[in-house]
């Protein structure tokens, strides 16, 4: 650094702010720097333009240089574009405080609100080319220099929270800890229009957040959490149990040369898991390692070999009592995980010590991936006494991911980008209705879209749609039916007795669907049905059951045997061209079927399943 400016004061502290690596310490520098410069953390984005006049010496000054090229960007109009909108957000993850980056590049007002009180989460995303692209552009490797370097694709959760909450404050974004969204609160007097007056019901109810109106709620809460009005789709696929472990890296040479088990060149290789079998007894369905700040491991463990292993004691019919903590013996879980930690990387992995998750205890968990949600809508309007409420939602709140297919973040960020746009549209003045049918329009194309299905010029993403998503139509659903998302009158506020996870009639059951797929392709040639993976990979089943319902459409006797790209890319074409089923998973995707890939197939099956079966209203 040029002479006097590490003693410069400022200077200190905006770079404590820059290396803080916990939650609290980076909102306490940040505190502290606002302090010091006598700036009040409000106002939108002349918060972050003030804040540039301040601080104007060469370490800031690159990040700036990155904060304006985006900033600049056409579709901000200089941080016009919603001037006059005010956003809460519900939850500090990665999806909630990405929308909270942009809107805040869009000018709007944005407040979030986090439950916790800490970042805690070590286990390890898989980044897509554009998130990395992304996140470089709004200078992660400022606040993490380790960010990404060489071919690394992933990052800890952590990390990455600690990245954007750093970029969202300099936004002028206002953050709450330890405040827990309970609600939304109509206006209690006339209001008109947009602007006025809905409130939020917080925990705790002192909260100064309290007195905040709000004109858009973006729920970013994760999984688990939904704001009333939105319906559950759940897709029930077979059983599939993920543990997920974390060891300390003390990054010494020999953790270096251990390979990483990549996420996308996933092993399928029958041989390791049957040596792993035979050897120590663990039946896995796949595994994945990525080196981070920990050693992460993700894998599938199958129920027999957990019940063997004594890590679940008592087989029981459903999944939330077999995996209860009175069910599982957690030194056994310790075990299995670092054994199978241990083998899969030959072991080569010197001292496996357990890192410790947020209650001081060994980092290692049991997950239920049998059933995954997503919700129906991706918004709502709520109108109440003439005053608008935009509701979206983003992240996995939206579509739980699977996580071993590492699809969650990426996906996240674009409904974070798409929810920004909608409320572009909104704050425009944009009839709600027409907002609404354009963000079900994108939202169809979300559960579809992976790293190669995606716009190949990353550089150019923005919260445009048409910048990310090829071929997109924005007006694939009208206003007209997308009337039954926009309710008006009372709010019902007895959140005890609501539950959000409606199961709709197209949730079925996995049997259910395997028999219904076997009796209507019984009898195609070179089809035969038994599983939802290898007997759809030439993409003969497929078609059989297109054919099955609409012979019209194609000409069954006629398909080459061998082309199971071709085939697939024909069934999924005319099942979207005749039939309006967006594909879920990719031609080659289906022709290479993988056990991680049995979901999406359930989930798209399922949508057949419906437009075939169920009449229509
Ligand atoms: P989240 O990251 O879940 O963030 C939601 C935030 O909202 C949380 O901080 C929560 O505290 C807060 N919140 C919830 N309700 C409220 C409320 N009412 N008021 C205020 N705040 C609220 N993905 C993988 O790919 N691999 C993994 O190994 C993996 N491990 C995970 C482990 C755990 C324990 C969890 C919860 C998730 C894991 N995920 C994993 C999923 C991954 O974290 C998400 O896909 C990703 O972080 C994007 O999620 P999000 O921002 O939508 O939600």
């Amino acid at each position: 650094a040029p002479d006097g400016e590490q003693c410069n004061p400022a200077h200190v502290l905006f770079d404590t702010f820059l290396r803080a690596n916990e939650c609290e310490e980076v909102l306490g520098s940040f505190r502290a720097l606002c302090g010091h410069l006598g700036l009040e953390h409000t106002g939108q984005l002349c918060f972050y333009h003030k804040l540039k006049a301040c601080l104007n010496y060469w370490s800031a000054k690159a990040l700036w240089s990155k904060l304006d090229k985006k900033a600049g960007h056409k579709d901000y109009d200089q941080g016009r574009a919603c001037a006059n909108t005010k956003c809460l957000i519900i939850g500090a993850g990665p999806c909630g405080l990405r929308t909270a980056i942009e809107l805040a590049f869009l000018g709007a007002r944005v407040v979030v609100v986090e439950k916790r009180d800490s970042f805690s989460r070590n286990n390890v995303l898989h980044l897509w080319p554009f998130t990395i692209h992304d996140l470089r552009a709004l200078g992660a490797k400022k606040f993490y220099g380790r960010f990404c370097t060489g071919s690394l694709d992933h990052i800890s959760i952590r990390q990455l929270q600690l990245i954007l909450l750093k970029v969202a404050l300099l936004l002028g974004v206002e953050i709450h800890t330890s405040v827990e969204f309970k609600g939304f609160l109509p206006p209690a007097a006339k209001a008109s229009g947009r602007g006025g007056g809905w409130r939020a019901a917080l925990r705790p109810n002192s909260s100064p957040v309290g007195q905040y109106v709000f004109d858009v709620l973006i729920s970013a809460g994760g999984g688990k959490f939904v704001p009333e009005g939105f319906k559950r789709k759940e897709t029930r696929g077979k059983l599939a149990i993920g543990i997920t472990t974390n060891f300390v890296n003390h990054h010494s040479r020999a953790e270096v040369e251990v390979p990483e088990i990549s996420g996308v060149a996933r092993i399928y290789k029958q041989q390791f898991f049957q040596n792993l079998y035979k050897k120590t007894g663990i039946d896995l369905e796949n595994i994945v390692y990525y080196k981070d700040d920990t050693h992460y491991f993700v894998m599938t463990a199958k129920k027999q070999s957990l019940l063997k292993m004594g890590v679940i004691l008592e087989d029981k019919s459903d999944t939330e009592s077999l995996l209860s903590s009175e069910n599982v013996n957690r030194e056994a879980l310790l075990s299995y995980a670092k054994e199978a930690a241990s083998f899969s990387t030959n072991y080569q992995l010197p001292k496996m010590e357990f890192a410790l998750n947020h209650q001081n205890l060994p980092d290692v968990d049991m997950f239920d991936f049998t059933c995954m949600n997503r919700s129906e809508n991706a918004a709502l309007v709520y109108e109440h006494s003439g005053a608008q409420l935009l509701i979206g939602l983003v992240g996995d709140c939206l579509v739980e991911p699977f996580w071993p297919l590492g699809t969650g973040v990426a996906r996240g960020f674009l409904a974070a980008f798409d929810a920004a746009w909608m409320v572009k549209r909104w704050a425009a003045g944009t009839p709600p209705l027409e907002v609404l049918a354009e963000r079900e329009s994108i939202y169809q194309h979300l559960s579809q879209t992976s790293a190669d299905n995606t716009n190949k010029n990353i550089s150019q993403y923005s919260i445009d749609p048409t910048t990310r998503y090829p071929n997109i139509n924005l007006n694939s659903i009208k206003p007209n039916q997308v009337r039954d998302q926009y309710l008006t009158g009372m709010v019902e506020h007895d959140h005890k007795k609501r539950d959000n996870r409606i199961s709709t009639d197209s949730s079925r059951g996995y049997e259910e669907l395997l028999h219904w797929c076997q009796a209507h392709t019984a009898g195609y040639r070179g089809v035969a049905v038994t599983d939802f993976m290898h007997s759809w990979k030439s993409g003969l089943a497929l078609c059989a059951l297109i054919h099955h319902f609409r012979p019209d459409l194609l000409d069954f006797d006629s398909l080459a045997q061998n082309d199971p790209i071709g085939n697939n890319q024909m069934a999924l074409d005319l099942a979207e061209q005749e039939l309006g089923i967006s594909p879920v998973l990719s031609s080659t995707e289906m022709a290479s079927m993988s056990e991680p890939d049995q979901l999406g197939l359930i989930a798209y099956l399922s949508q057949v399943f419906d437009a075939f079966e169920v009449p229509p209203e």
